[in-house]
Formats: structure tokens, sequence, C-alpha cells
């Protein structure tokens, strides 16, 4: 997951217009505050906002081929890119424009012709907000303690995954991961070491689960878990056999455990179609079931379901 935002980042604007001249003035108003990234017309506009992802687009309304309406409606429909704020700078300044304007999902409607500062500082504003609002954002779908995504973020994606909007015929697995004997840590070396053994563990969970597209989440108390896109029963269990080396590869000490003097962990996986066939707790299910198999024949391993056939 994407770290907070740097309290030094300067923010991205996409300045839309098809005058040139415009975008200049714009640019030279903003370019000493913020980096400037700029379209000419509609479909390039998309293309970069999809690209860049910037944290804020200003438009003009009157272009050849794709009016600023039509560009705002089409980013507003995008969901990667729909809650980037859009600010109308424009010639047109009759209330009707105005208020299509807002309608169509602008945040702000700055009529020409513009006064440098006042442009300035209402985008200054708006930058502010926006920084707030992803920082609250990526707050509450991050665990404070390991800095992993947290529960309700997983929950959310693992919903989405089930649904099979995305590719139903691409096989999905997920782990469920419960490091053996904590409570003997704690006892042992204190609450303290045992936050500190709980994110070195997420980070070696996070090193390994490590595609763009696999999703580690802490699940709970000394529990985590792996959302993992196009991957079959293979490589699932592969990967999970692999945080389970990796983390015993730690040496992490837990002197009273019962199965292993450095720290362990015990893996459940399930695997199978997002193609609605299967409710979010099912699959949570199926993994839990394997993980609890596998506290109960030993501890220290992977046990796993392919619910594929
Ligand atoms: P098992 O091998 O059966 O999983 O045994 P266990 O001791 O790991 O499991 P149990 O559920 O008995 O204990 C889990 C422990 O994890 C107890 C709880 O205090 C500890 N724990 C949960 N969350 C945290 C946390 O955020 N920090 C610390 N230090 N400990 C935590
Ligand atoms: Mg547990
Ligand atoms: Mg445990």
């Amino acid at each position: 997951m994407k770290n907070l935002l740097p309290e030094n980042d300067k923010g991205t604007i996409l300045i839309v217009d098809d005058d040139p001249m415009n975008i200049d003035i714009i640019a030279e108003i903003l370019g000493k505050h913020h980096d400037i990234l700029f379209a000419t017309n509609g479909k390039d506009a998309m293309k970069i906002a999809l690209s860049e992802v910037p944290d804020l687009i200003i438009l003009d309304v009157l272009m050849s081929e794709m009016d600023g309406y039509e560009v705002c409606k089409k980013l507003k429909a995008n969901t990667i890119i729909s809650d980037i704020p859009v600010i109308f700078i424009t010639g047109l300044s009759n209330v009707a424009d105005e208020r299509k304007g807002l309608e169509v999902g602008a945040v702000d409607y700055i009529t020409k012709p513009i006064s440098p500062p006042i442009v300035n500082m209402r985008i200054n504003n708006h930058m502010k907000l926006t920084r707030a609002l992803k920082k609250l954002s990526e707050l509450s779908r991050t665990d404070g303690l390991t800095n992993l995504a947290n529960r309700r973020y997983m929950d959310e994606r693992l919903e989405k995954e089930c649904l099979g909007m995305r590719k139903p015929e691409s096989p999905l697995s997920f782990i469920l991961i419960d490091i053996d004997y904590f409570k003997q840590f704690n006892d042992t070396y204190g609450h303290l070491a045992g936050d500190g053994c709980l994110i070195e563990v997420a980070r070696t969970i996070s090193q390994t689960a490590n595609r763009s597209t696999d999703l580690v989440a802490r699940y709970g108390g000394e529990e985590f878990c792996c959302i993992l896109q196009n991957t079959g029963n293979e490589r699932a269990l592969k990967l999970a056999e692999r945080i389970r080396a990796n983390v015993l590869a730690q040496k992490i000490r837990n002197e009273d455990s019962d199965v292993n003097e450095f720290l362990t962990l015990s893996l459940g996986v399930a695997t199978i179609l997002p193609n609605g066939n299967f409710t979010p707790d099912e699959v949570i299910t199926i993994a839990d079931e394997n993980l609890y198999t596998a506290k109960t024949t030993g501890r220290n391993k992977v046990v796993w379901k392919n619910c594929i056939e």
C-alpha cells in the first residue's frame, strides 16, 4: 500500500485548455508551488489523468472536440480518478454555465478575467483539502501498528474480488496466517517486544507477497492474511511456504514455544474461482479450517484446499 503523503509533496495539478497561452498563464501562477501537467484536449486529459493521477484538475469549458463538461463527466465516471477535484476556469460567466459546471461534479468554478492571487489562494485551499482527505482515507484503511492494510480494507477488497467483477475466470487465493504460541512470546519478552515482533513479521510477509496486486493485511491480533489475485493453488502454496520459511529464517527467539526455539507460523490457504459462487465469509472459513488443521497437527506448517476442479 502507498505510504502517507510526505509533508513536502508539492502536489501535481493537471491544466486542460485548448489554448496553450491560457495554460502558460495558469502554470505561471501555480507553477511555483505545484508540479504542473497539461493537456490541450479532452482525450489527452483522460490519458494523463489515468497515468499520473494528479491531485487536482483545472479544466477549460470551451474546447473543440470534447468540451470541459464532457471531460468532467468522463473523469467522474472512472473510479480510479473520480475523486480528483476538478475546477473550471472559464470565460463563461453566467449562472447557468456555473451551475452546469458544479452539476457535472466540479468543486469550484472560476471565471475570467482571473486574478492571479485569488486563483492561487483558491487552488491552495483545494489542495490542502485534497491532501487532508487523502490522509484520512489512508489512515482509515491502515493498521496503526504494522502499517499494513487493516481488516476493514481487507474485507472491502475481498468482497469486491469475490463478486467476480474483475476476472471471474482467473483464480483467487486467500492465505490466513497465525503466529504460533504468541501468548508465550508476550509472556516471556513482554508486550512491547510482542509489538516489535508483529511489525517484523508484517514486514517479512509483505516482502514475500510482493506483487503489486498482492494485498497483505493485518487480520487482527497476531493474525495476518493475503488476498492474491490471479493466483492459483500452486503459487499460493509456494508463497505460503516461503512466508513460513522466511519468518522462521528471521530467527526471532520464542523459547517457550512448544514447536521451535524460534518464532513459527501456521497458515491456511483457500483457492477459488471468483465467479460469485463463494462469499467472502466462505473463503475465509475454508482458510480458517485449514489454519485450524495446521494448528492441531503440529503447527509451523501450511494446509491448503483448492476449490477449483
Ligand atoms: P496458537 O499457537 O494456538 O496460535 O497460540 P497463541 O498463543 O499464538 O494464540 P492465543 O490466541 O492464545 O494468543 C494470542 C496472543 O496474541 C494473545 C494476545 O495478547 C497477543 N496479541 C494480540 N494482539 C497483540 C498486539 O497487538 N500486540 C501484542 N504484543 N500482542 C498481541
Ligand atoms: Mg490467533
Ligand atoms: Mg497464534
